[in-house]
Order: structure tokens, then sequence, then C-alpha cells
């Protein structure tokens, strides 16, 4: 991928491997991701929607600035070029997270 489609290589590194994560309010109901002050305040869903109260999470924020849709294209990418089974790089072993 780094060779074939750079621009994607990029949105795939810049979101999945070098990610920062800042502090966010998301809508349950929704997913709709606003600022964290908004923590606790609710979101309406439409003059008769049920609203919901904002609640705190952590939101991914790829390094740089990523193409939006470039990351489904990476992923169609994988889809037709992917053969074997899945591993990890030894050199991305430092950066994956046990949870
Ligand atoms: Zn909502």
């Amino acid at each position: 991928m780094k060779v074939d489609a750079p621009v994607l290589y990029k949105a795939v590194t810049a979101t999945f491997v070098y990610p920062r994560f800042v502090r966010g309010a998301m809508c349950p109901k929704c997913s709709t991701i606003k600022p964290p002050e908004l923590v606790g305040e609710l979101h309406r869903h439409g003059r008769h929607g049920k609203a919901s109260a904002f609640v705190p999470r952590m939101v991914r924020v790829p390094l740089y600035p990523v193409a939006p849709g470039s990351i489904e294209d990476a992923s169609a990418w994988f889809e037709e070029r992917w053969r074997g089974g899945v591993f990890v790089p030894d050199e991305l072993l430092p950066l994956v997270s046990v949870a």
C-alpha cells in the first residue's frame, strides 16, 4: 500500500498507527461528537425525538487531516488485495496495545 496507494497509506497510518486522542462529548443515541463542554447537556433529535445527554468520550484524531472517505477507500483497497492470514508487522508490535 505504501508504494501502490500512498495517499491511502498516509490516511491509514495517521488514523490507526499514530493517532492522538482528545476529550469529547458523544450522544449515546446517535453517536454525534461535540466539544467536551457539552457533557451533560441534552442533544435533541427533532421536535418529537427523545433527547439524550452527552457523555464524555475520548475521540481519535488522526496525526494530520485525512480526506473524508479515504479510510473507506483504504478498506476497499485491502479487501481487493489481501491474501493469507492477518498479523501485526514486527515493526508495529511496540505500538499495539493489549486491552
Ligand atoms: Zn444525538
